[in-house]
């Protein structure tokens, strides 16, 4: 087939075609079990048929209207948020790096707001972390591969060791408006953050007056068996951005925050035509309803166990993996040092097995199925694994 799109993305050599639960259907009727979910976007699986009732019901009363006016449907799903976070207000755009977009702009014009003229607008970030693509996320982001090719680059961001509380102690200052953290380092190899690292940021952002900015678009939603990661921890952060698992498909992200921060985003001042539309938000509303459940929750806590369960047996049988690491249904496999680097082939054999995964780098196999994975398509994932593992130690 040829492929008229810019080459930016290496695509994989088969044409899903349609899909249901955590099943995926190819161009020649080859079936596959999904336990990458879109990179943790389908966290309710494929078409679920809730989500096509709310999406057919809003596309029979208003599609789009503008952010002239506001919407019934965006209203809903700000209030779902706010009620069952630490948030008071919520900015809705359409992907994860705009709601990251958000979050910086936002700790940037709140410094400048309250500290006029002292300088205060450095954003102090993780090496490794990602918060997307656009420029200055991916300034923010750090991975230098991601943004070198793009300089010059936005100014005033400063990259520390993940999880280094003496690091972080020393980087910020007076001259810091924001911090951002990753509950789970997710596009770098499904990292979790430590509590001490939190709490330390925590306490450095109070110090100085800075904003702690938590980047939940992988970890937020559910992924890991609360609505958002960082509710396992007894922090408050000043801004969450969220997106992926947000619309579960239907392109949305949300960057909350509280009533005293969100002032500075006064009239005029950030902005999105298509941001909170009345589709994505339906859609969103009837997502959040399923899986801001006991029963969806439990169901990715005993799922995540048992599928970290089979991983850590496959690994023992085969000596491919060092480490089984994550939180929930975001897992991540370190491929041992036999076999370093070579996450990429073992996904590309899990695929010619009938199985969808990802990796996260060049060095870890990584799962993000979705929340109401059953026993059924988890065995199956699984022996498919098994049988690519298989293949896999013989080249
Ligand atoms: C995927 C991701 C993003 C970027 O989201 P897009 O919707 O691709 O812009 C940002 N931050 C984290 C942690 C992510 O996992």
């Amino acid at each position: 087939m040829h492929n008229y799109l810019t080459p930016n993305f290496s695509f994989a050599p088969m044409l899903p075609i349609r899909a249901e639960g955590s099943h995926v259907w190819d161009d020649n009727g080859q079936e596959y079990i999904d336990l990458a979910g879109g990179i943790a976007v389908n966290a309710l699986g494929h078409c679920h048929p809730l989500l096509i009732n709310a999406l057919m019901e809003q596309a029979h009363k208003l599609w789009h209207i503008s952010n002239i006016y506001t919407t019934q449907p965006a209203q809903n799903l700000a209030e779902r948020l706010v009620k069952h976070t630490f948030a008071e207000q919520v900015f809705f755009c359409n992907s994860g790096a705009e709601a990251n977009e958000a979050a910086f702009k936002l700790a940037r014009k709140y410094a400048r707001d309250h500290f006029p003229d002292t300088g205060k607008h450095e954003i102090i970030a993780c090496i490794n972390g990602f918060h997307g693509r656009t420029l200055f996320t991916v300034s923010v982001g750090g991975q230098p591969k991601y943004s070198n090719d793009f300089a010059p680059l936005p100014a005033g961001i400063r990259h520390i060791p993940f999880n280094d509380v003496a690091a972080i102690d020393a980087a910020v200052n007076d001259k810091t408006c924001a911090v951002v953290i990753e509950p789970i380092q997710g596009e770098s190899g499904v990292l979790p953050v430590t509590e001490a690292f939190l709490q330390a940021a925590r306490r450095a952002c109070d110090r100085h007056q800075a904003l702690l900015i938590l980047d939940e678009v992988q970890t937020g939603m559910g992924r890991t068996g609360k609505l958002f990661a960082h509710q396992y921890y007894d922090i408050r952060p000043d801004i969450v951005s969220a997106a992926k698992a947000l619309g579960c498909g239907i392109p949305i992200g949300a960057m909350l925050t509280t009533e005293a921060v969100g002032r500075s985003f006064t009239p005029g001042s950030h902005g999105s035509t298509f941001g909170g539309n009345p589709l994505a938000c339906a859609v969103g509303c009837a997502a959040f309803d399923i899986i801001n459940t006991p029963e969806t929750l439990q169901n990715v806590l005993r799922q995540g166990e048992k599928l970290k369960e089979g991983l850590q047996e496959l690994s023992a049988a085969s000596g491919v993996f060092a480490q089984v690491r994550g939180q929930g249904l975001l897992l991540g496999c370190v491929m041992s040092d036999n076999y370093n680097g070579r996450a990429a082939q073992l996904m590309q054999l899990a695929l010619q097995h009938g199985l969808l995964v990802l990796v996260a780098g060049n060095n870890v196999l990584r799962f993000a199925p979705s929340l109401l994975l059953t026993d059924a398509d988890l065995q199956t994932g699984l022996q498919r694994l098994k049988a690519a593992i298989k293949a896999f130690v013989h080249i």
